[in-house]
């Protein structure tokens, strides 16, 4: 399928509750159904980078749900790249089948290396590295979440010039490349605010390193616990959203970046009368593998 980076408009949501704010959803997810949203935009210029030095492998690294494998894998057979996924966690290799990211993944071309949480770690070391290119020979790397300054570069396309009379930019926060493009791209007296998908106050740094500018801040209230950790209160408002303005959110990143914004909304956190615009990042290839963790555990689906 083609990318349809035209499809991304904002979308007003009606508030279900009193409030003088307004709210926007930028709907990235739109662009493609498996590199979604900023996973699009984060392997744009990385894609282009590797074909024009012609690398014909990628080889980047994540967990066993994650998005950017599935969006790495992915642009690989779209693209013509032989594309190798490091996944963290060992007992993975037997289980590829039971997994629906990797599982896709592999049927994309993708080839795996499970290693253990440790050795994930310390995947950036230079024994390590010369230890996968005996293996696999020469490849393009992309660092794990796809950050890396092209990654930046692609996302500072997100906002276009309407979107600079929005008072707040809002997005999920994982590695932190995302909303360093949106910083980037922001005019100073718009506020960007970050909602930390995981616990950890490490992002902070990793968001400065890339920002050109101060006019932002780390969320970090809505983690529900952690990095992928969610609960019954999510789920139903992910639920809840999904029927009352038919877009679906995933459990790991705009699910909590949105149960944090009514949340602040509800609290006046917001100035009044202001114009918030959040940023549907994509990610929703990852609610089947959280749905099958769920139905193990008999708890409510995300529909
Ligand atoms: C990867 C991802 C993020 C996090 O982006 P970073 O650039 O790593 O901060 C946010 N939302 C979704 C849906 C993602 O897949």
């Amino acid at each position: 399928m083609k990318f349809k980076p035209e499809l991304s408009v904002n979308q007003k949501i009606e508030l279900p509750f009193d409030s003088s704010v307004s709210l926007y959803l930028k709907r990235e997810d739109l662009i493609h159904p498996i590199i979604s949203g900023n996973k699009y935009r984060k392997l744009k210029y990385n894609i282009a980078f590797a074909e024009k030095n012609n690398h014909q492998t990628l080889l980047t690294f994540g967990g066993a749900y994650s998005n950017h494998i599935a969006a790495t894998a992915e642009a690989g057979r779209v693209y013509g790249f032989k594309t190798i996924g490091v996944i963290r966690g060992e007992e993975l290799e037997a289980k590829i089948n039971q997994n629906p990211t990797l599982k896709y993944a592999q049927s994309c071309g993708m080839i795996f290396k499970f290693v253990t949480r440790d050795q994930f770690k310390y995947k950036s070391t230079d024994s390590f590295l010369e230890k996968l290119k005996q293996e696999f020979g020469d490849f393009f790397i992309i660092p794990e979440g796809g950050t890396n300054p092209l990654a930046i570069q692609g996302c500072e396309e997100i906002l276009n010039p309407t979107d600079l009379d929005f008072g707040y930019i809002c997005s999920s926060v994982g590695t932190g490349g995302t909303i360093a493009g949106l910083i980037n791209c922001s005019k100073p007296s718009q506020q960007v605010l970050g909602f930390s998908a995981l616990k950890g106050d490490f992002l902070k740094q990793d968001i400065s390193k890339f920002a050109t500018q101060t006019n932002w801040d780390l969320i970090t209230d809505y983690h529900f616990g952690g990095y992928a950790k969610i609960n019954t209160e999510l789920v139903a408002f992910i639920n809840q959203f999904k029927q009352q303005y038919a877009i679906a959110l995933d459990p790991v990143y705009t699910g909590k970046m949105l149960f944090g914004i009514f949340d602040l909304i509800k609290k006046e956190f917001f100035k009044p009368n202001s114009k918030i615009l959040a940023i549907h990042t994509g990610g929703l290839q990852g609610i089947e593998g959280m749905n099958k963790r769920l139905k193990q555990k008999q708890q409510q689906l995300i529909l």
